[in-house]
């Protein structure tokens, strides 16, 4: 009596344990892509080696899910996987990467070809790309690891895939006012959401609890998202709260995110550098401790640069004189964009001289962004933001 599935082969039934490990699959194709999604099921590390993708590969690789060797495959391609599979549409490929396996002693499969293969696994269904990308990445760590994530100015829509992943691979996800709620309504439903808020608020925590409390959640195991405003390594404490995580020997990643001055530019109309009107930009903290001169006003008030200030609405009139007394023209054009990026975004135009009687006027509350320069003219022509948000209902 035989248990063998076919005439001459009995298969040893197995799992293996391949999380974490190195795998190959050869092939661009559809087959290839199901195989792929197979191993990724499994927390297997995947690289692909093909000189061209199917869409659905390609969406793999832009989620970051696999890596991508655009080329033909080299027997020493093997070195190093613990499993390999062929499914190239061209059987001398497929032929030779069982040879290199085979040589290497690693397990392979050649699809539609159990004579050469050396396992056989089963069929597999079809899921959306994304969310194989997403249970791949949290089933490879069983540690606790924390996303630094950066959120954008406010628009959801500006965060990266690499963000949208690390939110869905989350189980605890720690925010602050800033971050627009529709993106902490982005992580998986049964994620905790915990609000830190900023030192200021009475109901938040401090930056040392919240580096205390990102230690004991990735300690107990958690995949952690910590969720900022913008850009995390720009005026956002990204650095303290990582480094705390450095010295305890947490694993981590940085998620760069639009910054405030990028979305506010954009969304306004108003280039940061322009060939004829600036060559440099400089991003500055307008949060001056004792109200005066901490800032280098030298450095700022240079011709042909754009300065771009963070938390400048307090001491807007201090800024805007010491920018006069330093030697830049009181005509000189400057903007204060307000909530930049939300159907709410409002820009307040004026010169050096007139905008802080302006913004006094209209009002203008953080979040905000001054944008000192001549480019600031450009937005008489430039603005989109403004008029698209006329024509559509949700403005
Ligand atoms: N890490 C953030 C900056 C945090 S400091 C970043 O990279 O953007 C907070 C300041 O950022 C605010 O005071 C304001 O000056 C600016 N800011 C953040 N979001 C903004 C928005 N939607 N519109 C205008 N300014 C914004």
């Amino acid at each position: 009596m035989s248990l063998a599935p076919e005439a001459d082969r009995a298969y040893f039934a197995a799992f293996l344990d391949l999380r974490g490990k190195p795998g190959i699959v050869v092939g661009g194709g559809p087959v290839a892509a199901l195989k792929a999604e197979a191993l990724l099921r499994s927390a297997v590390r995947v690289t692909l080696i093909a000189p061209t993708l199917c869409p659905r590969l390609a969406e793999l690789v832009l989620l970051g899910a696999v890596r991508h060797e655009p080329r033909r495959f080299q027997p020493g391609d093997l070195v190093g996987a613990e499993i390999a599979i062929a499914a190239a549409d061209d059987a001398a490929v497929n032929e030779a990467v069982a040879a290199a396996a085979r040589a290497l002693r690693i397990p392979v499969n050649v699809a539609d070809d159990a004579g050469r293969s050396s396992f056989i696994m089963p069929a597999v269904v079809d899921r959306p790309a994304l969310q194989i990308a997403i249970s791949s990445a949290a089933a490879q760590s069983a540690e606790g690891f924390v996303s630094l994530v950066g959120a954008g100015p406010g628009d959801p829509e500006l965060v990266t895939l690499r963000a949208l992943r690390a939110m869905q691979c989350a189980s605890v996800v720690l925010y602050d006012h800033l971050v627009a709620p529709a993106l902490v309504g982005l992580a998986r439903s049964d994620a905790e959401r915990i609000y830190v808020g900023k030192e200021k608020d009475r109901h938040a925590l401090g930056q040392q609890e919240i580096n205390a409390l990102m230690v004991r959640l990735a300690r107990e195991g958690k995949r952690v998202v910590r969720l900022k405003g913008g850009d995390p390594f720009i005026f956002g404490r990204g650095g303290e709260e990582i480094e705390t995580l450095a010295a305890h020997g947490i694993a981590f990643e940085v998620v760069p995110g639009v910054t405030a001055a990028a979305g506010a530019a954009s969304y306004a109309g108003i280039p940061l550098t322009h060939r004829d009107y600036a060559q440099s930009c400089i991003l500055a903290t307008g949060h001056l401790k004792d109200g005066s001169a901490q800032l280098d006003w030298q450095a700022l008030a240079r011709p042909k640069q754009t300065i771009a200030i963070y938390m400048g609405v307090g001491a807007l009139a201090h800024i805007c004189a010491q920018l006069v007394a330093h030697g830049l023209p009181a005509e000189t054009p400057a903007a204060l964009v307000e909530k930049a990026t939300l159907a709410r975004q409002r820009v307040v135009e004026g010169t050096l001289c007139t905008l802080a009687s302006a913004a006094a006027a209209e009002r203008v509350k953080p979040p905000a962004l001054l944008i000192v320069g001549e480019v600031v003219r450009l937005r008489a022509r430039l603005a989109w933001f403004d008029r698209a948000a006329e024509h559509s209902p949700v403005a």
